[in-house]
């Protein structure tokens, strides 16, 4: 099997269901006592946050490279960056290392084309909804448009992923909101929802709503597994 490094901890309370997901997947499908080789460099987010604040993205450019490199150092086989925000910087990490970076919006924009849509709506933090880096991939790559709530829900959203989300806090009350916000997503035409931050899915998923969610954590620890056990037919095929 291949090693996958991951780069975790932004929040934390993320990167938690990525090493339950994967090996489970990789338990499911080798049996027994198989698990999977990963190694997480988690950080310590508040920093970081603060620059995300101060628009210092060259300064999370530079911390989240060195991560990645402890991860080839470490025996990495390919990088993930769990989370999608920090994907504004995913070019420089991807240069700082020689293994594969998995791209977050690439394995999502290809699991929303194989459900043949072309229209979706985004969730994530402001940065992610509102800078380029993210929704321009998709148009670019995909041909998808991802359409993003109105200026007070994408406040919102995003207070409420800094404030409450990150910080363990699951409420009802902001459930029912970004629920409301879905539905108006949906009312302008959006096939499914891309949760374009890893830590909505654990406060909205499909058993809220019956459009279709696009979890991208989920998604990111699918494609993983796949290259993980990939590494496995590999080596069975060398040996
Ligand atoms: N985990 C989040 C995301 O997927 C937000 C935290 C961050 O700013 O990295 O975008």
């Amino acid at each position: 099997m291949k090693t996958a490094g991951i780069i975790g901890g932004m929040s934390w309370e993320s990167t938690i269901p990525y090493y339950q997901e994967i090996n489970h997947a990789v338990q499911k499908k080798l049996g027994g006592l198989h698990s999977a080789p990963l190694i997480i460099f988690s950080v310590d987010f508040s920093p970081l946050a603060i620059m995300q604040e101060n628009g210092d993205w060259d300064g999370i450019a530079g911390t989240l490279s060195g991560a990645a490199r402890s991860l080839q150092q470490g025996g990495a086989d390919f990088v993930l960056l769990a989370t999608n925000t920090m994907h504004q910087v995913a070019d420089r990490i991807e240069e700082a290392v020689s293994i594969p970076f998995v791209h977050i919006a690439d394995v999502t924009g290809a699991r929303i084309l194989e459900r043949g849509m072309k229209k979706v709506g985004l969730l994530g933090t402001a940065f992610t909804m509102e800078q380029e880096f993210y929704r321009s991939r998709l148009l670019e790559r995909f041909g998808i448009e991802a359409i993003i709530p109105a200026e007070g829900d994408r406040r919102f959203v995003h207070g409420t992923i800094y404030n409450e989300l990150c910080c363990g806090r699951f409420l009802d009350s902001s459930r029912k909101e970004f629920l409301r916000i879905i539905g108006e997503l949906s009312d302008r035409g959006a096939e499914g929802i891309i949760l374009g931050c890893t830590e909505i899915p654990l406060l909205v998923t499909s058993e809220h709503t019956d459009i279709p969610l696009f979890d991208t954590g989920r998604i990111h620890a699918e494609a993983a597994v796949e290259m993980i056990l990939e590494g496995k037919r590999l080596s069975r095929v060398q040996s």
